[in-house]
């Protein structure tokens, strides 16, 4: 059997052996499909055997692959970091941007989809591991931020999202997580319906899963090592 298609069904059944072991129904934890640098033809693969949603990290690669794609119903989701340049062609290619992490940006998408007097799906993405290399908004003022945002009623809040700390220690990814969980329960207490918690990824999704994600992206472990490193995407000199 294809490849990809074998890394699928063993990712399925990572995801329901953490969902038994976390005493949590399979059927709330979606698999986003991570697909930068990845073809089309690959994600077609993945598309017909099933799945709905992916993620992309790059603008001009969403715009590439969306004719290839446009045959095949799905979901994409906007998961890399967004320049305040791109958001009137980003909107045109996902329902959901889950990078959300910062005021002057969400001023900017507001602008945008009151002139196309439309509304868009997001996610607040924090910051969890402190590292700089890391997007995302500060955990500390979480609320302050939420609330800041929620502000644009053009923009839906539909949960938090995070990446992990890159740690051979499982420990210090749990945090990460935990933190996230934490946030969320401070901005639903002030009534912003951020029910959505998009974390864990190839490596670390078992803990994802056992601290609350209902939304795992997954990448390397479908797909194959990338050609670039994720600080090609991650960093923001680039
Ligand atoms: C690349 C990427 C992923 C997937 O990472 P893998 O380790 O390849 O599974 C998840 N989330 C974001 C934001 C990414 O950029």
């Amino acid at each position: 059997m294809n490849r990809i298609l074998t890394n699928i069904q063993l990712i399925r059944q990572r995801m329901i052996q953490a969902c038994t072991l976390a005493d949590r129904n399979p059927a709330e934890v979606k698999l986003l499909l991570a697909t930068k640098t990845i073809a089309p033809a690959s994600i077609i693969t993945a598309l017909e055997a099933g799945e709905t949603l992916i993620g992309e990290n790059k603008v001009q690669e969403l715009k590439e692959k969306s004719t290839a794609l446009s045959h095949i119903p799905h979901q994409s989701h906007f998961i890399g970091h967004l320049q305040t340049n791109k958001v009137n062609d980003v909107i045109r290619y996902v329902s959901c941007i889950q990078s959300v992490d910062r005021i002057s940006l969400a001023e900017k998408l507001q602008k945008r989809l009151e002139y196309e007097d439309r509304s868009i799906d997001i996610f607040l993405q924090f910051n969890t591991s402190f590292e700089a290399s890391k997007f995302g908004a500060d955990p500390s003022t979480a609320t302050t931020f939420a609330k800041g945002i929620a502000q644009f009623d053009r923009l839906r809040i539909k949960g938090l999202m995070t990446i992990g700390l890159f740690s051979a220690d499982p420990l210090q990814v749990r945090k990460c997580f935990r933190l996230l969980k934490n946030i969320q329960h401070q901005i639903l207490n002030s009534g912003i319906p951020a029910h959505e918690l998009s974390m864990g990824m190839s490596n670390d999704l078992e803990t994802a899963i056992e601290e609350g994600a209902t939304i795992i992206r997954v990448g390397t472990a479908i797909f194959g090592t990338r050609p670039f490193p994720d600080s090609y995407y991650w960093n923001e000199k680039q």
